[in-house]
């Protein structure tokens, strides 16, 4: 595996998907599936907001019928809370979307596990929770065919939005909770939340190794980052060697979508949205 050619992107907007997120949720998930298969895209990352309440097996056949896969779906309710009612119900709200991932065909369901619940300063509970969950869960996973992919944040966002934070912290949880490895845990390694972490290399090779690398989320960290949530940069406007780290994630044998997921609420989502597909697929074949 480690020998494999790295693919190259230009031409092949087909290996690429767009998170919805990246065109700033401001049309229906309808219209928005069509522009991104006729900008030239092969997958679609969408997320819950735009499914629940929907007939979510029309949904799955539009993306069908428009020819693109679905690389992943958004995301996980958080988990860790104070009270175990609250809990459960964190754990089944994830039960339900789930459900919706396997009926869109979904290569996985992408886990943001959650912070510290307010009003708690216990960090390792926190963790805890999580564990017990994704365990839980991963019967389900394993029933309906959605590998689960937990997605380390930057511990920029530990207190509020998720207790894991590095890929080294993902893969342990992963061993501990998938020993054998069964296919329905692993990872989604984002170029934003990672970039920066000494281990980085390594891990990926060995995310690698275990067969764990199930999503590889692009945008790119600018120099002077306005807001850590929303002001994420268009690959090549920031810091991030993406090429490189792409290499890196298919060295390892990741063969699946390179995903756009770009938060920018002053700068990509005020753009014309066939604008912002046309820069995406554009900076993909370039730049990544
Ligand atoms: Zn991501």
């Amino acid at each position: 595996m480690s020998n494999r050619m790295p693919r190259t992107l230009h031409g092949g907007l087909e290996h690429c998907s767009v998170n919805t997120a990246t065109l700033g949720h401001r049309e229906p998930l309808r219209i928005t599936v069509d522009r991104i298969a006729r900008a030239g895209f092969g997958s679609i990352a969408p997320w819950r907001s735009e499914v629940e309440g929907c007939d979510v097996q029309a949904i799955a056949r539009q993306i069908r019928e428009a020819g693109l896969g679905v690389s992943g779906y958004c995301r996980s309710t958080y988990i860790p809370a104070l009270e175990v009612a609250q809990f459960r119900a964190n754990v089944e709200s994830n039960r339900r979307a789930l459900h919706d991932a396997a009926v869109l065909g979904a290569r996985c369901f992408v886990m943001v596990v959650g912070g510290i619940p307010a009003g708690s300063r216990d960090l390792a509970g926190a963790r805890a929770q999580v564990h017990d969950a994704v365990a839980d869960l991963l019967h389900l996973a394993k029933a309906v065919g959605v590998p689960l992919a937990l997605e380390p944040l930057h511990p920029v966002y530990a207190a509020n939005r998720s207790v894991l934070n590095t890929l080294g912290q993902a893969l342990e949880w992963c061993q501990i909770i998938d020993p054998e490895q069964s296919g329905y845990l692993g990872v989604a390694i984002d170029a934003y939340h990672c970039w920066w972490d000494p281990q980085l290399t390594a891990c990926v090779a060995q995310a690698g190794k275990a067969k764990r690398i199930l999503a590889f989320h692009v945008c790119d960290w600018l120099h002077d980052t306005q807001d850590v949530l929303l002001d994420r940069g268009m690959m090549g406007d920031g810091v991030i060697d993406l090429a490189g780290l792409r290499h890196l994630v298919e060295a390892a044998g990741y063969a699946g979508a390179v995903e756009v997921e770009i938060f920018s609420k002053d700068n990509w989502w005020k753009k014309d949205i066939d604008d912002v597909l046309r820069v995406c697929a554009d900076r993909l074949q370039t730049v990544c």
